[in-house]
């Protein structure tokens, strides 16, 4: 049933090893049952029948597949990898492929269930699904492997017109798309700036609104971490902590980390410890306690719990990570007042660019190449009809026109496009949320219900 699946994307934010405390260290519900809690707590109060409800919790199929792999120093090792699908109210199902040799069959499901709601919160129709391989000593998959997958997959069904579009992700040059680097952690950055440009919601939490000048800690530097680091500081934002497997660097002159230098010295060395200017602190965790305006895991699963919950200083938690909060850790949270932003909205812009790239690839067109000229033309012919109607010897100058009349390329379409789903999705959740008064999470469920729900209302339970 390949073509009912679509694999791809990066598989997990962030490249955060286990060796920190855990959800499962303290004894908190495991990732699954997280997810399981959160989305009772959302059914609870919709209008969506218990029978459908079921059905719409329910993790449709999983497969669990052993093969054997040829190390580089000859011996054979059985691997183990699994693929969830979640739901197929919606095909093909989508979610990214995690490699890492912690990748388990709970993970995948609570993966995939998330992919779900995800899809629907930001109306991106896709069922959800999620692959796990344990195997690589990282949470790494990129563009390189759906390259492959894609290469692979073409050769076996070279009958398929569409084989492109069977994973997502990909190399520009190889059926990706501008900009699904940067998605990721671009939407988190664009539902955080929403959050913080609303002045009700930042005088309850008592900060000023805005992202300029509030301070930030981000624990993983992978892709997620890092573009979501360089939309805050764009826009003012001081990143005064970033957190890694291996340990963290802080700045306590609390002018900001320069995110850009800090990359090409990981690149060039490993590791961002040691950086210069920087303290570097040996217990990674401990960071994400340090005091900050906003805390951003963008990393792994079940990062904050009742074990340290009580301890985080900041007032917004921003979830671009998969699951970084488990339920215990929220009710605490809540408790002390800090506002959560949650994984199934703030991380979904990953997902929705990879649903531009699949419809790139289905229509064998990269976008703007049928609408530029046009676009140039309108535009041309606006200003000509300016200067008449004003009158009185207006002209534009060149540069005017030229600025003015170039026409979207595709990277202007993609972020459109992410900022257009993000801040949609956003308000739906903050509107839904103040009529129900729940919280955002609870908000973001309850979409996604009430969606799934009603198209099995009207379709039918099958597939
Ligand atoms: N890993 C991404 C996520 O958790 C999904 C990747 C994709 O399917 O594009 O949202």
């Amino acid at each position: 049933c390949a073509r009912r699946v679509v694999g791809g994307g990066p598989g997990g934010p962030g490249t955060l090893a286990r060796e920190l405390s855990t959800a499962a260290s303290v004894g908190d519900p495991s990732f699954l049952e997280s997810v399981d809690i959160y989305y009772d707590r959302a059914a609870a109060i919709s209008s969506i029948s218990p029978d459908v409800l079921a059905q719409i919790k329910a993790c449709n199929n999983v497969l669990k597949v052993q093969f054997p792999l040829k190390m580089s120093n000859g011996t054979v090792e059985v691997i183990e990898a699994f693929r969830a699908e979640h739901s197929h109210h919606r095909l093909p199902v989508k979610g990214g492929l995690r490699m890492a040799p912690t990748v388990d069959v709970d993970e995948t499901m609570a993966l995939a269930a998330l992919m779900t709601f995800k899809c629907a919160v930001v109306d991106v129709p896709f069922g959800g699904g999620k692959g796990g391989i344990k195997i690589a000593p990282d949470y790494g998959t990129g563009m390189q492997e759906m390259a492959w997958i894609k290469d692979m997959y073409t050769v076996l069904v070279p009958d398929d017109l569409n084989a492109v579009a069977v994973v997502t992700g990909k190399p520009l040059d190889e059926g990706g798309i501008e900009g699904r680097t940067e998605a990721t952690g671009m939407g988190v950055f664009f539902c955080l700036r929403e959050f913080m440009n609303n002045e009700e919601l930042m005088s309850k939490i008592n900060l000023k609104p805005g992202v300029k000048g509030k301070t930030f800690i981000v624990q993983g530097f992978g892709n997620v971490g890092y573009h979501t680091i360089e939309c805050v500081r764009a826009a003012g934002g001081r990143i005064v902590g970033v957190a890694e497997h291996d340990g963290a660097v802080f700045d306590d002159s609390g002018i900001g980390i320069d995110a850009a230098a800090l990359k090409v010295y990981q690149q060039q060395k490993g590791t961002i410890l040691g950086f210069p200017g920087l303290k570097t602190v040996k217990d990674s965790a401990s960071v994400l306690e340090y005091p900050c305006d906003v805390l951003v895991p963008a990393a792994l699963e079940g990062q904050i719990h009742s074990g340290n919950a009580g301890r985080i200083k900041a007032k917004i938690l921003v979830e671009a990570a998969n699951g970084p909060v488990t339920p215990p850790a929220e009710a605490i949270l809540e408790a002390n007042g800090v506002v959560l932003l949650p994984d199934l909205l703030l991380n979904a812009g990953g997902v929705t660019v990879s649903y531009f790239e699949w419809l790139k690839n289905l229509n064998h067109v990269r976008f703007g190449r049928m609408s530029r000229r046009m676009e140039e033309k309108g535009k041309t012919l606006l200003l000509d009809r300016l200067e008449q109607e004003l009158g009185g010897g207006v002209k534009f100058s060149d540069i005017t026109r030229r600025e003015f009349v170039k026409g979207a390329t595709e990277l202007d379409f993609v972020w459109s496009g992410l900022e257009e789903t993000m801040v949609t999705s956003w308000d739906r959740v903050l509107k839904l949320s103040k009529a129900k008064g729940c919280s955002f999470r609870t908000a973001g469920f309850l979409i996604a219900i009430e969606s799934i729900g009603s198209h099995y209302n009207l379709s039918g339970i099958y597939p």
